[in-house]
């Protein structure tokens, strides 16, 4: 039998829900994969206990405390060099060593190691959709610029790209595609009254439904920011626009996304929800590898069903859809506003049906520039969350 190609693996944000599941793939399989570097933020134990188990060339904390007490932890383990900060983030993503980069970081703070692959030409899977939302068609070009091969994990996305005809998902136009049916669950507040939205507690929103994923993407699948985001994410791997996309909500999160096409036939890709398939799909693209997910059981599910989503209710995924169209600078601000309002819900300063009045007013106040540069990106991405906090004081609670 033929051994399979070997990869090596970087997983930026190894100890967060992407970073665990995608390393339990890998330890389904040692014959296909080796891992280069672990990084995370400061959660030590967490990334002493995968250092020793997946023994990485590099462990790299983003804080400096948390990263000399790495250090301690694994003075056992000569082969782990630790390091820590960002310029080392982008070192091991960057690195000759790995052909493959996982971008499993949270929010803003993923975009510049995610292009620091993206710059070396690495297969990244692309599961910080906020680096892709901020940036958009500078970070398209950076990867055409470099050859790098950008595969979607984002299980939406990932189906998406699964339906595609697979060497021509950057050209919808010409490939008889007439729509993406984009699928949400519609997340824990569904049926939830506008008056009872006023008062959902943090806990309530990070209990998912259907996905057991980080808080951060739990809240935005609460307020539906979450499709908003993918919306965005959508356009540019796609190369499309939002009035090609229609949001489906799908209560039972089996149907992943679907795509039409001009003879009337549409393409979905099901699977239970489970991250660990979209990462299989990924990691050996374009081959298909066991994820440890169980068989889907349609018999048990029973029945699918389709709504349309509220907007009067869930109004982040319209805000998203007009920072999409006002282009520039616009949908870097709506993220960072985001991130800032998601942050103070979660921290018990602000309410839940304040989170897109606050994402709305920082748009308002924020002007528009075109997105010539990744310092530009940057600049607006701090300047918005300034803007968001002094409005958050505000309407604290
Ligand atoms: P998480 O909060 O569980 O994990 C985040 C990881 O990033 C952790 O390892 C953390 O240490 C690291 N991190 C956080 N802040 C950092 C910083 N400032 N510098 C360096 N590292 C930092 O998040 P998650 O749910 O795994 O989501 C990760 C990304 O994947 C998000 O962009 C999310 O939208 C996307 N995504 C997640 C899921 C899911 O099921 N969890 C599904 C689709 C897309
Ligand atoms: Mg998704």
């Amino acid at each position: 039998m033929v051994s399979p190609v070997k990869r090596c693996i970087t997983i930026l944000g190894a100890t967060g829900s992407i970073g665990l599941n995608t390393l339990d793939v890998i330890r389904r399989h040692p014959d296909r994969f080796s891992v280069h570097a672990l990084t995370a933020s400061s959660s030590v134990e967490s990334m002493a206990e995968l250092c020793h188990e997946f023994r990485p060339r590099y462990a790299v904390m983003a804080d400096e405390t948390a990263a000399k007490a790495l250090s301690v932890a694994l003075s056992d383990l000569t082969s782990v060099t630790v390091l820590s900060g960002n310029d080392a983030l982008d070192q091991v993503a960057a690195d000759a060593a790995p052909d493959t980069v996982m971008a499993a970081i949270v929010g803003a703070a993923g975009l510049p190691p995610t292009l620091a692959a993206v710059r070396a030409g690495k297969r990244v899977l692309l599961a910080n959709k906020e680096a892709l939302v901020m940036s958009g068609k500078l970070f398209m070009d950076a990867v055409v610029a470099s050859g790098a091969e950008v595969l979607p994990i984002d299980s939406e996305h990932n189906a998406i790209f699964q339906c595609m005809p697979p060497d021509r998902i950057r050209d919808t136009g010409r490939a008889g595609i007439t729509r993406i049916l984009l699928t949400a669950s519609g997340g824990p507040f569904r049926t939830h009254t506008a008056e009872a939205l006023r008062h959902v507690l943090p806990a309530e929103a990070c209990a998912h439904p259907n996905w057991s994923m980080g808080q951060k993407i739990s809240v935005d699948s609460a307020t539906l920011m979450n499709k908003g985001l993918e919306l965005i994410e959508a356009c540019w791997l796609f190369n499309t626009t939002p009035d090609m996309i229609e949001v489906h909500v799908h209560p039972e999160s089996i149907i992943h996304s679907m795509v039409e096409y001009a003879d009337g036939s549409v393409l979905a890709q099901l699977g239970s929800p489970d991250m660990r398939t979209p990462i299989a799909n990924g990691l050996a693209w374009p081959e298909r590898i066991d994820a440890g997910v169980p068989a889907l059981d349609l018999f048990r599910i029973g029945q699918f069903n389709f709504e349309r989503p509220d907007l009067e209710r869930f109004p982040c995924l319209r805000l998203a859809a007009e920072a999409f169209d006002k282009g520039g600078t616009a949908p870097a601000v709506l993220n960072a506003a985001n991130e800032e309002a998601v942050a103070a819900f979660l921290s018990g300063k602000l309410g839940f049906a304040d989170i897109p009045v606050i994402i709305e007013r920082t748009l308002a106040a924020t002007e528009v520039v075109p997105a010539d540069s990744f310092d530009t990106i940057f600049a607006k991405d701090a300047e918005a969350r300034t803007v968001a906090r002094e409005q958050i004081l505000g309407l604290a609670v």
